[in-house]
């Protein structure tokens, strides 16, 4: 199936395209498609917001187009940066800033209060205007302090409770590696996208009425 990734993030987009074409799917993205748009994200919850990037792009595109609206929700923290994660700190998408206003936020939380999970709901839309929303979440702890060079956002801060491996099991994540320290393929087995994409693989057939 060939998808329109509605994504302006070059760090989704990227995870997004590596998940969909090993299921076997072709990904475009916004820049191949010469498509500029930028949809206000007007939603309280992550699956409102997938809904309103997906239908933009959809209408915008004419193909089928998977919207990933995602974020970390701490606990110490009642939730936030929840669906505000983009623009914790103030700019949409200032990664740096997010995180260490992040680290301030979290500077007095001890050890074992420092559980979160990434949470991302993803939409596929057709054109005809059938749509389907999954979620999928992971769980993990905010580390005190940046590590790891891979991915993107909050990955250096966020310690997920497991890990991929290379036969497609998961494995506790007992040396605490960062999201920013795993291999491709040892984050999108556990990660929120990875299984959001994964539920949504699941109830591709369904859907298409195939
Ligand atoms: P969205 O484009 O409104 O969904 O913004 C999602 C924001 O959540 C991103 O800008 C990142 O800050 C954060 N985020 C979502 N998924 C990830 C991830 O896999 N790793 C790190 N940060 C993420």
């Amino acid at each position: 199936m060939i998808f329109c990734a509605a994504t302006n993030n070059q760090g989704k987009l990227k995870e997004l395209r590596r998940i969909l074409e090993r299921a076997g799917h072709t990904v475009k993205s916004l820049r191949e498609l010469g498509v500029t748009l930028d949809p206000e994200e007007t939603g309280t919850t992550f699956a409102e917001n997938a809904r309103i990037k997906a239908e933009a792009f959809c209408k915008a595109t004419g193909l089928a187009t998977v919207a990933d609206d995602s974020g970390l929700c701490v606990d110490a923290l009642n939730g936030a940066p929840g669906v505000y994660s983009a623009r914790y700190a103030g700019v949409h998408g200032d990664d740096d800033a997010n995180n260490r206003k992040l680290l301030d936020a979290m500077q007095d939380i001890p050890a074992d209060k420092r559980a979160a999970r990434f949470v991302s709901a993803v939409c596929l839309m057709l054109p005809d205007g059938r749509e389907l929303t999954v979620e999928g979440e992971c769980p993990g702890t905010v580390a005190f302090g940046l590590t790891g060079e891979n991915g993107f956002g909050y990955d250096p801060l966020f310690v997920p409770d497991c890990v991929g491996l290379p036969d497609g099991s998961t494995a506790p994540n007992t040396v605490r590696r960062s999201y920013a320290e795993l291999a491709d393929g040892e984050k999108d087995a556990i990660s929120h996208r990875g299984r959001a994409m994964e539920r949504l693989e699941q109830a591709l057939p369904a859907f298409l009425g195939e």
